[in-house]
């Protein structure tokens, strides 16, 4: 039986994977430092026997006794508001934690794959983004600790296939929501729906004309297992998200509507490099992975708002 080693797996994207990849039949290990993973998010495999559970940061080189096949490389702050309060962790774990997985990887000959993030398109000049282009990233601004740490964990990974035949992919995640986002994640679409089912008030930030593009978590989850387990995708650098694009302000409008909420709209500051437009293009993962996103943004809304409301 071939094992899998998850690193962030306690967290949002990646307690689902290891639901996923258990219920495929393979022997998890899933490595998380608990910072924003949250035990109660693996409860459903948490005692199952082909499952193991390691509280571990992977900043500290990470010994396994046990043979692994894969490994997907998950951990790292996500959301902004957590990155830039994290800002040395979330650069320390893309550096010197992606060379510390890199490394379990080559002593296993694993294949690895790392989850990227649009981020690296920074604010992009680029509509929608192709994974060809380099972006538009302010190096030394306040989202830098994440871009940055991102883009140099790209280049690691490369490198580790160019000097050590690894055979690695690269995932560029795109807004991703659903059920077990933190109500206290700080992303637009926890922040919506956790204002909207209390009443409080909706903050959109700047003037909510800037656009993001929402995949629903089992598509993204659906979208990985292709890119670790299709032979064509070694080596490939391959965006996952959902093309539909929508302002924040209509996820706003959307969201009370589904809510039926009495929220006001306030308008708040627009957070330093904001990025205006993003969009992903997923030509790419159509043609290499048969990979395109089934969801629409209302059904995954109206999930994860039950999902929200059973939480409370
Ligand atoms: N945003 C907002 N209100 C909030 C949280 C976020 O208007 O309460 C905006 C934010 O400024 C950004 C977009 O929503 O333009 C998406 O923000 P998020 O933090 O979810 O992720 P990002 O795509 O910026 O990494």
């Amino acid at each position: 039986m071939k094992s899998i080693l998850v690193t962030g797996g306690a967290g949002f994207i990646g307690s689902h994977l290891c639901k996923a990849l258990v219920k495929k039949g393979y022997k998890v290990i899933c490595v998380d430092n608990l910072k924003t993973g949250k035990i109660e998010n693996l409860k459903e495999i948490i005692n199952n026997r082909n499952f193991k559970f390691i509280k571990y940061n992977i900043i500290k080189p990470l010994k396994l006794n046990k043979k692994i096949n894969y490994i997907f490389h998950l951990a790292s702050y996500a959301s902004p508001p957590y990155y830039q309060k994290y800002s040395i962790e979330t650069l320390m774990t893309n550096s010197a934690g992606t060379y510390n997985i890199l490394e379990v990887a080559r002593k296993n000959k694993a294949t690895f794959l790392i989850t990227s993030t649009s981020e690296v398109y920074g604010d992009p000049k680029e509509h929608p983004q192709k994974e060809s282009y380099w972006g538009n990233v302010n190096p030394v601004g306040v989202r830098s600790c994440y871009d940055e740490a991102k883009r140099f964990a790209e280049s690691l990974t490369m490198e580790y296939m160019r000097k050590y035949n690894l055979d690695v992919r690269i995932v560029r995640i795109f807004n991703t929501y659903g059920p077990r986002l933190q109500k206290d994640d700080g992303r637009v679409i926890s922040n919506f729906i956790y204002q909207a089912i209390n009443n409080l008030p909706i903050t959109i930030y700047g003037k909510g004309m800037q656009t993001r593009s929402f995949c629903y978590v089992s598509d993204m989850v659906g979208g990985l297992l292709k890119m670790m387990f299709n032979k064509n995708a070694r080596g490939q650098i391959i965006n996952l998200g959902n093309p539909d694009e929508f302002t924040i302000k209509e996820a706003a409008y959307i969201i009370l509507k589904l809510t039926g909420s009495k929220s006001k709209i306030v308008y708040k500051k627009l957070p330093e490099d904001d990025p205006t437009r993003r969009r992903p293009d997923i030509t790419k993962a159509k043609k290499i992975l048969n990979w395109k996103p089934e969801i629409k943004l209302e059904e995954g809304l109206k999930a994860t708002i039950k999902w929200f409301k059973d939480e409370k």
